[in-house]
């Protein structure tokens, strides 16, 4: 490893980023730790390659290998997400938009002229940024009308959001969320996507590694175009990918490049295939589980303690803070204090601001991939429940800070890794 040698500033920050990482208790539910043979692939050679284009009809000559690692990555992510060889046949995948916020651009610009409506979740009850919020450039370059889950449910409403879409006849019905905690019913979506004649389009960045291993239902039988991320619960390279039906596969192409993107990152790309590849065995599909139950136990524990929680049938739960007295800014704050990691939230008709809200996201693939299994997630919830009820104690603190540093030592991350 020359980087320690070259560049000590950058080595020592990646031994320290490492280090923070084996020590405390990552809790954010869009992120987890990728395989040691993920990381190979990242840090390769493939990185020096142009190859703007797509197998067989680049723009650049010398792509001989870098072809064999990218259609690994499309045949594996199409066997992947495709319950059955019939959807396999009429299934189209690009494994090229470099992250979630890139797949999504191009789907749009795919599916849409600017100014088309679009039918979303609202950002406030769990959409993501490029759903169309007014600060992004889906709210800047199209219409967006969006859907809320139910007041008192706390889940989408799916007669209202029928009520919606035949009032604003969209062009296009997104469904696939950043902060809802509850299984989305694809079928019902594409019901009334049909009944209005829309695109139905799911983004599936947060629960992409729950589908593939089927703990969450499926949303190729029903979607014209599936948007992911492949670093969340799928426990990938950060970057992207998109899933269509073969008769939009020239259109998706065409909007990714040359649309939006130049060349293609192909070292990401051959992790995405390695990534597919751990996606497809059996001790994935257990750890899936694993993620579900653990969520669950770890929902239990807070509600035994006498927190809020929304939530949960999947990766990932929301906690209301609001009769605990303390905002969603200094909870934060006060967890990353002893080690644990998880961001502050909105939660579903929040009053107070995105900057200091309500709620707390939780999510639990990290440390299922860390080894934690329901015994520990019922230690970890005690401590969250512990932190936040005496956040103000610093003897409570110190001996939170020990417990998580205790639960830490026995699972090391990345012990083979020459810099670590
Ligand atoms: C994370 C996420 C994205 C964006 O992914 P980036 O890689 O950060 O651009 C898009 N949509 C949803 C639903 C997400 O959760």
């Amino acid at each position: 490893m020359h980087l320690l040698k070259f560049d000590p500033q950058i080595a020592k920050a990646i031994q320290n980023e490492i280090k923070r990482s084996n020590s405390g208790l990552e809790m954010i539910a869009s992120e987890n730790y990728v395989s040691e043979a993920v990381l190979e692939a990242l840090g390769s050679p493939l990185t020096n390659k142009y190859a703007e284009g797509y197998p067989s009809r680049r723009y650049y000559g010398g792509n001989e290998f870098v072809d064999v690692c990218e259609n690994l990555a499309i045949e594996r992510a199409k066997k992947l997400f495709s319950a059955t060889s019939i959807i396999r046949r009429g299934l189209h995948a690009n494994v090229q938009p470099h992250a979630g916020a890139q797949a999504n651009t191009a789907a749009y610009f795919a599916l849409l002229n600017p100014g088309d409506k679009v039918l979303a979740m609202s950002l406030a009850h769990g959409g993501h940024l490029t759903h169309g919020s007014p600060v992004n450039f889906s709210g800047q370059l199209y219409d967006f009308v969006h859907y809320g889950v139910s007041k008192k449910t706390m889940k989408i409403d799916m007669d209202e959001v029928r009520r919606i879409a035949l009032a604003e006849k969209p062009r296009l019905i997104v469904a696939g969320y950043t902060a809802y905690p509850w299984k989305i019913d694809f079928a019902a979506f594409k019901k009334i996507a049909d009944e209005v004649g829309a695109y139905f389009m799911v983004d599936m960045a947060h629960i992409a590694g729950l589908v593939a291993a089927g703990v969450h239902p499926d949303p190729m039988p029903f979607a014209d175009v599936v948007t992911s991320t492949t670093h969340k619960t799928l426990r990938g390279p950060r970057g992207a990918m998109i899933l269509c039906k073969k008769n939009l596969a020239e259109k998706i192409d065409k909007a990714v490049f040359p649309g939006i993107q130049g060349g293609p990152m192909e070292h990401c790309i051959a992790a995405k295939a390695v990534c597919f590849k751990e996606a497809m065995s059996a001790s994935f599909v257990k750890y899936q589980k694993l993620v579900v139950k653990n969520a669950k136990k770890l929902a239990e524990t807070l509600v035994l303690g006498g927190l809020e929680v929304i939530g949960t049938e999947n990766h990932l739960l929301l906690v209301d803070l609001t009769k605990l007295g303390i905002s969603g800014k200094p909870a934060e704050k006060v967890l990353e204090s002893v080690g644990i990691y998880v961001n502050k939230n909105m939660l579903p008709f929040d009053t107070r601001s995105p900057f200091d809200p309500s709620g707390l996201r939780i999510g639990t693939p990290a440390l299922t991939t860390r080894g934690f299994k329901e015994k520990e997630m019922e230690i970890v919830g005690n401590l969250i429940v512990k932190v936040l009820k005496n956040s103000r104690d610093e003897k409570t603190l110190k001996s939170a800070k020990k417990e998580v540093e205790k639960l830490t030592k026995t699972y090391s991350l990345y012990p083979k890794l020459e810099y670590a």
